[in-house]
């Protein structure tokens, strides 16, 4: 039995490598919570998209490093899915994210690439390089791990839809071009099928965007209401009624290896507990020690359960032990933070930049742990997932 990657996936690592060491900005080195909502802006007022990330997602488009499975002309350099396991894992183990706004690289594009018209497929490229902002609206006071209760109406009124509802925990709203939207065009029709998604420009009249500020103080989503805004029929993606084939669809490319993150993010985490304990003299103390040996093997047994839901993925583009991970990275994440606060004690709670420890980072991860086993379906909602579709439990 021969380990290794081979020629080609060395090449490639040296490539991104030194492109990394090259270019990568010093503010996205100093992320920490890896592309996610907790760090990136919004602080002493700065953007929550801020210049610098903004010019570094545009940077690793025009470079091909953007999504490198997509071919040249959507950010990409035709990768192989190994070669697309190597990047993640590059740019996590460094703590780099490409873009600090997830939707319209990560859903929206893959999403009109599979499901939209000629027109609606040129929107991918620069939702991929972050030229425009996209936010998904799918959430709603009443429809969120049930999202099949969704009741945001659209009425077709001649070559027009009439909007009215709200949507609610909307991501990146308040900065957002266009909004991924999906609305209930068919109210008599079984919960599943009467759904539709409309692309919705933000700055329609009738839309009204209310930032919804966190526990973290800083507020990345927001409540979205709809008041007859009226929205060409032309913005439909995919046929009407049919929104719900698009929900379970696209995350295209990435999916079988979008673990790799989650696990090195993990990994980086523990490493930076073990420094913690060494600057503060826990290392002699058996339990720190226990509980940190603990999260080893779990943060272990997590990358090898990952690399084989990756050669089932490659192989049958599908992987039951995704489902898993993305239940417990989130959760063994939140425990690695709920250690970290408890190792710092009274000085975990300091939020200040200048005064917490690493800039008050464990205790805006610690609160952003809680959002991560929430946010792209909860921990329940996975077990359920895993309960039904992979173990083939009865439903009750
Ligand atoms: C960081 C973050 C970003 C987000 N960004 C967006 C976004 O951009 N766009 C968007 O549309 N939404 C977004 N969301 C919303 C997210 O999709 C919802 O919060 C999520 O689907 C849960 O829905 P809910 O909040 O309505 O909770 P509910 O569905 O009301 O659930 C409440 C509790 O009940 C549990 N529960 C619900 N149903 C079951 C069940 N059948 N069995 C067992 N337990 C159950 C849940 O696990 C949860 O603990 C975001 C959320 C977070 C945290």
């Amino acid at each position: 039995m021969r380990l290794a990657w081979g020629p080609d996936v060395d090449a490639f690592r040296a490539e991104l490598v030194e492109f990394l060491e090259e270019h990568a900005p010093p503010e996205a080195k100093a992320l920490k919570n890896f592309g996610s909502l907790s760090d990136s802006g919004d602080h002493d007022g700065e953007s929550i998209i801020p210049d610098w990330a903004r010019r570094w997602q545009a940077m690793l488009f025009d470079h091909g490093w953007m999504i490198p499975g997509y071919p040249r002309h959507l950010g990409g350099r035709d990768a192989t899915p190994v070669q697309t396991l190597v990047y993640l894992q590059e740019m996590s183990a460094r703590g780099v994210p490409r873009s600090v706004h997830f939707p319209g690289y990560a859903i929206v594009a893959p999403s009109l690439l599979e499901f939209g018209d000629d027109s609606q497929r040129q929107l991918a490229p620069a939702a991929i390089r972050g030229d425009d902002v996209w936010c998904i609206g799918m959430s709603e006071p009443n429809a969120g791990s049930d999202l099949a209760g969704l009741q945001t109406r659209a009425v077709l009124d001649g070559d027009t839809f009439v909007v009215n509802g709200q949507k609610v925990w909307t991501s990146y709203a308040m900065v957002a071009e266009r909004c991924f939207c999906y609305v209930r065009t068919d109210p008599a029709a079984p919960r599943h099928q009467g759904i539709s998604v409309l692309i919705i420009d933000m700055d329609t009249p009738g839309i009204e965007v209310r930032p919804l500020r966190q526990f973290s103080g800083a507020a990345h989503f927001a409540e979205v209401f709809f008041t007859d805004v009226v929205v060409p029929a032309t913005n439909l993606v995919g046929e009407v009624n049919d929104g719900w084939r698009i929900t379970m669809g696209s995350l295209a490319h990435e999916r079988g290896g979008l673990w790799v993150q989650s696990v090195s993010l993990l990994e980086s985490t523990l490493d930076d507990l073990v420094s913690l304990c060494r600057r503060r003299g826990l290392t002699t103390d058996a339990g720190v020690k226990r509980r940190l040996a603990e999260a080893y093997e779990q943060v272990s047994s997590l990358r090898a359960l990952g690399y084989k839901g990756f050669t089932s993925f490659a192989r049958t583009s599908s992987a039951p032990e995704h489902s898993y991970l993305k239940l417990a990275t989130s959760e063994l994440g939140k425990s690695l933070y709920e250690l970290g606060m408890e190792l710092l004690g009274p000085d975990g709670v300091v939020v200040d930049a200048e005064r917490g420890e690493e800039g008050g980072r464990w205790v805006r991860g610690y609160f952003m742990s809680f959002a991560n086993t929430i946010a792209g379906g909860s921990s329940e909602i996975q077990r359920n997932i895993i309960a039904q579709r992979v173990l083939g439990l009865p439903r009750s």
